[in-house]
C-alpha cells in the first residue's frame, strides 16, 4: 500500500487496527496449521530463489528508495532529514516494525520531498529497478503517483512519467549488459590489460568475485511497465500540485475533487501515450526493440496502467468512475489497492466501477462477516438498514459468487506479505493465517509482490521464502505464483506474440534453473 498521501484517514485506520505486527519470525520447526498439509515441508535454497526468472507486478517507486539516496538527495535539495548517517537515519526512519502509523507514514514524507526533480526522479527509478533486478526479477511494474511530486509551472506530470521512464530504460541496459558479461569469463581474465573502461571492470569484477547473483547470458531479459497511481484522499498540503488543484475546486464536494484529479491524470498518460514518445525521446527500450530497428515500426512507450492508491476506508473507488472508464476508453490497462480496509464489495467495486484487471493486496476478500460494513461502498449493499436485511448464507454466496468469478477471469491478486505484515496487526506477525493461503488453495491467480522494499525491509526473494514458508508451497505451487507475474503482467508489447514468447522464454529458464536444483518434475497443480 502507498500511504503516503493520505496521512489523515491512515492514522485512522492504524488506530482503528490497533499496534502494528511484528516482523516475521516463523522458525524452520514450525508445525503448520494447513490440514491439507499432507508432504514433506520443502525449505528452498537462497540461491534458488535469487537465480529464478520473477517479475514484481507491484513495487511503489517512493517506498523503495534507498537509504543512501534518500541521504544524497536531502543533501543536495537542502531538505531537512533526522539524521545524515544511513544506520541512524534507518532506526530512526524506517525501522524493522512500526510502533504507530505515524511513525510507519513519516518515512514517506521525506522521501516525497526529495522526489521533486527529473533528476531525481530518473536516479530513483534506476536504482529500485537495479536492486529489484539484482534480486533476480526480470520484469517489474514500477509504480508512483505523479501528482505527488508534480509542481505546477515547474515539473509537469509528462515530465515526472518520462523522467521515471528513462531511469527505468537506462536499468534495463545495466541489467542486459550484466547478463552478457556474466557468460565472459575470458574479457574477466583479461580485465586488467587496458582493453575496457572502468565501468565494465567493476562488473566483471563484481560478476566473478564468488558472491552468487542472478545475471546469466542465457536468462530471458529485462522488462519493465510503469504504473501511475491516482489517490483515493489528498489534502492541500498533500503535494503543491494537490495545493494548487484544491485551490481552483474550491466549495466543490471532495469526493467529486478526488475523482477530478484521477481524470487530470488519465488525461496526461493518455496524451503521452498519443504522442508515443516522452519528452526526452527515451523509450526506445521496449522488447520490440531489435524489430523496431529492423523495420522502423514503432516502439510502445510502457506507461501500461493506472492504479488507485491510499486509505480505503472512507474513499471509495467510484469517486474514480469516470477517470478509470477514460483510462478504460483508451485501452490502459487498470489495476486498484482494494480489499485491504473493507472486503469483497471494495473488490467488486474495483472490479465493476473501475474495471480492475488485477488487484492490488485484497486480503479481506474472503471476510463475509463484514460485508454492508462500507456504507455505499458498491456492490452488494448501499446502506446500513439493507445490512442488517442480508443473511449470513446471502453473504456467504456473495463471496463464493465473487471468487469464482475472479478465479474464473484470472483477476490477479498482487500480495504483498512483508508489508501485510506491518499494517495487518491481526496476523500477530505469523503469515500462516494470511489469506494467500486460501488465495491459492481456491486457485485464485495470486502473484507474490514487494509493495515497498524500503518501507517494509524487503526484496522479491524474501517475499518468496516468506510465502514458501507460511504456506508450505510445493515447487509446482511456488512456479504457479511466479509464472502468474509474468502472465498477468501488463507489458508493452506491439504484439501478443511478444509476450508469449518472452514468457516462454522465462518458462524454459526457471525449468533450467529448478532441475540445476533437484525441484523438477512437481506438477504445476
Ligand atoms: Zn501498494
Amino acid at each position: 500500500m502507498n500511504l503516503s498521501s493520505s496521512l489523515a484517514p491512515i492514522v485512522d485506520k492504524l488506530k482503528e487496527l490497533g499496534v502494528t505486527a511484528e516482523e516475521s519470525n516463523i522458525s524452520e520447526d514450525t508445525t503448520a496449521t494447513n490440514e491439507t498439509t499432507t508432504t514433506k515441508k520443502i525449505t528452498y535454497p537462497y540461491e534458488f530463489l535469487l537465480r529464478i526468472p520473477k517479475a514484481d507486478l507491484h513495487i511503489h517507486l517512493d517506498g523503495s528508495i534507498r537509504v543512501s539516496t534518500l541521504i544524497d538527495l536531502a543533501k543536495e535539495q537542502n531538505i531537512s532529514l533526522p539524521s545524515y548517517d544511513e544506520e541512524e537515519l534507518k532506526q530512526m526512519v524506517f525501522p524493522p516494525t512500526y510502533t504507530s502509523l505515524v511513525d510507519y507514514l513519516a518515512g514517506f514524507g521525506y522521501i516525497t520531498k526529495v522526489l521533486s526533480t527529473k533528476q531525481a526522479l530518473e536516479r530513483v527509478a534506476y536504482e529500485v529497478a537495479l536492486d529489484a533486478y539484482d534480486t533476480g526479477v526480470r520484469y517489474i511494474e514500477v509504480r508512483f503517483a505523479p501528482q505527488l511530486h508534480a509542481i505546477p509551472g515547474k515539473l509537469s506530470i509528462e515530465e515526472i512519467i518520462c523522467s521515471v521512464n528513462l531511469g527505468l530504460e537506462r536499468a534495463v541496459k545495466d541489467a542486459d549488459e550484466l547478463d552478457k558479461l556474466s557468460g565472459e569469463e575470458e574479457m574477466y581474465n583479461n580485465r586488467y590489460n587496458g582493453e575496457y573502461n572502468k565501468d565494465t571492470v567493476d562488473k566483471l569484477e563484481m560478476l566473478f568475485s564468488g558472491k552468487v547473483h542472478p545475471y546469466n547470458a542465457a536468462a530471458p531479459p529485462h522488462h519493465y511497465g510503469i504504473i501511475c497511481c491516482a489517490m483515493r484522499f489528498f489534502l492541500p498540503d498533500t503535494s503543491p500540485y494537490y495545493q494548487a488543484f484544491w485551490e481552483v475546486h474550491t466549495g466543490e464536494d471532495q469526493h467529486r475533487v478526488f475523482g477530478l484529479a484521477s481524470v487530470a491524470l488519465v488525461q496526461a498518460i493518455t496524451n503521452l501515450r498519443e504522442k508515443g514518445k516522452c519528452c526526452h525521446g527515451c523509450g526506445s527500450s521496449s522488447i520490440e526493440k531489435e524489430e523496431t530497428e529492423q523495420q522502423n515500426s514503432d516502439y510502445i512507450l510502457p506507461i501500461v496502467a493506472v492504479d488507485v492508491a491510499g486509505a480505503e476506508s472512507g474513499y471509495p473507488a467510484s469517486d474514480h468512475k469516470e477517470a478509470f472508464d477514460l483510462a478504460h476508453q483508451s485501452f490502459l490497462n487498470k489495476t486498484v489497492h482494494a480489499g485491504e480496509a473493507y472486503g469483497a464489495e471494495s473488490i467488486y467495486s474495483a472490479i465493476t466501477d473501475l474495471h480492475a484487471e488485477r488487484i492490488g493486496h485484497g486480503c479481506n476478500v474472503f471476510k463475509w462477516e463484514i460485508i454492508g460494513e462500507g456504507e455505499g461502498r458498491g456492490g452488494r449493499s448501499k446502506s446500513n438498514k439493507e445490512k442488517d436485511e442480508i443473511s449470513d448464507e446471502e453473504k456467504q454466496a456473495y463471496v463464493e459468487n465473487l471468487t469464482r468469478y475472479l478465479g474464473g477471469m484470472r483477476t490477479c491478486f498482487e500480495v504483498c506479505l512483508s508489508s501485510n505484515l506491518q499494517t495487518m496487526p491481526k496476523l500477530n506477525g505469523d503469515l500462516r493465517g494470511h489469506p494467500a493461503r486460501k488465495m491459492i488453495q481456491e486457485e485464485l491467480a495470486v502473484t507474490f509482490c514487494t509493495d515497498n522494499t524500503l518501507i517494509s525491509h524487503t526484496d522479491m526473494v524474501k517475499e518468496l521464502t516468506l510465502a514458501a514458508e507460511a504456506f508450505e508451497l510445493s515447487p509446482g505451487q511456488l512456479r504457479n505464483c511466479v509464472y502468474n507475474g509474468f502472465k498477468r503482467s501488463f507489458m508493452a508489447t506491439k504484439r501478443y506474440r511478444a509476450k508469449r514468447d518472452y514468457n516462454r522464454k522465462v518458462i524454459s529458464y526457471y525449468k533450467n534453473v529448478e532441475s540445476e536444483f533437484g525441484f523438477s518434475g512437481y506438477s504445476t497443480e
